[in-house]
């Protein structure tokens, strides 16, 4: 433990942020994820008066992408952050401990903060032939997760393979593998899905459950709805060009290089639930797969990663936007008439009517459709 404990920075004025940093830093972060002020002060007393929640980390059939995802933010340094606001006692990829002292370790964890720890699952648990294809310390997966979670205060599943399973799971599933939740049936597991997981949503929630001691509201899926509330379709820099019809065709073409809309090339962002739009990854600007050109893969959906191929177009839920918007191609000095109300509630009606195209965009999309006044306003 003191080895793992080596890696952390410490809370306030310590070797780490330095107390406005810091305090800044948790105020800034707690706002980004959706935690009120009062939420965001009752962290920093906790922080400051030294209470950490314990976290036991545990590893399964992964590459380890969630946690080197979680290390390489900056600005403030989320890694330093988590790790001022929590005490890591288990982390086989940051501890120095190994063998007999890491089991040591962990156990002596468990047991020194029975009830309250927040466990941590990275990585899928195969199930197969008695789950003989991950085994630590002579354990299996499925023995060691149930162990650990049984004495959890709460339970947190990290990425897409821990969720559900992720690539591990993918046809045809040699290893059996399956998600947290599935592995602990009628436990509460917190799910945070992605390939990696963003670790803004893993703070997001750390964050609560210390602050408040409770955890964030949950989707169907057990995932926060401050993270998994909305599609990405809904917050993409390119949605203009999905409501004006302007597609990329193919890779490398005008489109492509200008950055109009991906659903032609398979983008899932319409059924994907997810915060990439608005946190982005490493805190680097347009560093997720859309600013970088590339559709979204749907890897926080269970039905979607690893399952539908990559350039398959998907069903739109919501294909025109709210009748209320003023269209994006209206003529200069004929969007005032929109938006003095002239013609009111119809014609917002016969606007949106007039956007409107094919659900699965089978056709191509006509020209804009003219000003309100020009075609009419219906009754
Ligand atoms: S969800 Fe993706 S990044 Fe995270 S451990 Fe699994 S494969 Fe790696
Ligand atoms: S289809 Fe994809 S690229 Fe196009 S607006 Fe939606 S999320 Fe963005």
């Amino acid at each position: 433990m003191n080895d793992l404990r080596s890696f952390e920075s410490h809370a306030a004025g310590g070797d780490g942020l330095d107390r406005r940093s810091f305090l800044k830093a948790i105020t800034v972060a707690a706002a980004a994820v959706g935690l009120n002020a009062t939420a965001a002060g009752r962290l920093v007393e906790a922080a400051l008066a030294g209470l950490k929640p314990s976290v036991i980390w545990l590893h399964f059939q992964e590459c380890t992408g969630c946690t080197e995802s979680l290390l390489r933010t900056s600005h403030p340094d989320l890694a330093k952050l988590i790790l001022d606001l929590v005490s890591l006692d288990y982390h086989e990829t940051l501890m120095a401990a190994a063998g007999v002292q890491a089991e040591e370790t962990l156990h002596a964890a468990m047991k020194a903060n029975q009830g309250k720890y927040i466990c941590v699952v990275e990585g899928a648990i195969p199930t197969k032939d008695d789950g003989i294809y991950c085994r630590i310390g002579g354990k299996t997966a499925l023995q060691i997760i149930s162990e650990v979670a049984e004495m959890a205060g709460a339970i947190v599943a990290i990425g897409s393979c821990a969720s559900w399973g992720g690539i591990p799971s993918a046809d045809p599933n040699p290893t059996g593998a399956i998600g947290a939740p599935a592995a602990l049936e009628g436990k509460t597991v917190v799910t945070l899905p992605g390939c990696p997981a963003n670790p803004y949503v893993f703070l997001g929630t750390a964050l609560q459950y210390v602050a408040l001691g409770s955890l964030p509201a949950l989707d169907d899926q057990g995932r926060p709805l401050f993270a998994y509330g909305r599609t990405i379709h809904e917050h993409c820099p390119r949605r203009a060009h999905f409501d004006a019809g302007r597609f990329v065709e193919q890779f490398g073409d005008e489109g492509h290089r200008q950055g109009v809309c991906l659903y032609k090339m398979g983008c899932k962002g319409p059924a994907t639930h997810a915060s990439c739009s608005t946190l982005h990854f490493g805190e680097v600007v347009d560093a997720w797969p859309i600013g970088l050109g590339h559709p979204c893969f749907g890897c926080t959906e269970q039905k979607l990663a690893f399952r539908v191929p990559l350039h398959d177009t998907v069903m739109i839920e919501r294909p025109t936007p709210p009748d209320t918007y003023a269209p994006i191609h209206a003529e200069q000095g004929r969007v005032g008439a929109v938006a003095a109300g002239l013609a009111g509630l119809a014609a917002g009606a016969a606007l949106g009517a007039g956007y409107r195209f094919a659900r699965k965009l089978g056709s191509e999309p006509g020209p804009p459709p003219p000003p309100p006044g020009d075609e009419g306003v219906s009754p």
